[in-house]
């Protein structure tokens, strides 16, 4: 079945569309975070960040930035934050890759993450650890 977005980039249905060009789509969030939270989304379905092809991920990646340049201007944000979740567990909803461009004002309120640390530095080595297994194999 078509995603959300790709009903959007059909116009089956309604929104506010801020750029179109062969490759991508961007709108505004229908639920914005700030003023001007904008979506960035590759018209090719692909499920999520991980299965985008490299290839596409420079184009992709060059339309954020310059999206991200306009709406910041458009908004007279005072900086932004470029999202990508990726999988249910990190609270995504929309199963067609996008990016959320969520601009960001001095005394907005929103606090980032709070980091917990490792418990012990053998901890933080051994999952450096495996991460560099994983990237080998
Ligand atoms: P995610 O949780 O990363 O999958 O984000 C999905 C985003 O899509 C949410 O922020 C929603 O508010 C947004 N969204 C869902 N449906 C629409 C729609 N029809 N138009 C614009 N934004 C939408």
């Amino acid at each position: 079945m078509a995603s959300i977005f790709t009903k959007i980039i059909n116009r089956e249905i309604p929104a506010d569309i801020v750029y179109e060009d062969e490759l991508v789509i961007a709108l505004l969030d229908i639920n914005p975070v700030n003023d001007g939270h904008t979506l960035v989304v590759p018209k090719e379905e692909y499920a999520d960040f991980s299965s985008i092809p490299p290839e596409l991920l420079g184009p992709f990646f060059e339309r954020v930035q310059r999206i991200a340049r306009g709406v910041t201007a458009g908004v007279r944000a005072d900086g932004f934050n470029v999202l990508l979740n990726t999988g249910s567990a990190a609270g995504q909803e929309v199963m067609h890759v996008h990016a959320h461009i969520i601009p960001r004002f001095e005394g907005d309120g929103y606090e980032h993450w709070h980091g917990s640390g490792y418990d012990t530095e053998d901890e933080k080595k051994r999952t450096a650890e495996r991460i560099r297994n994983a990237l080998d194999a």
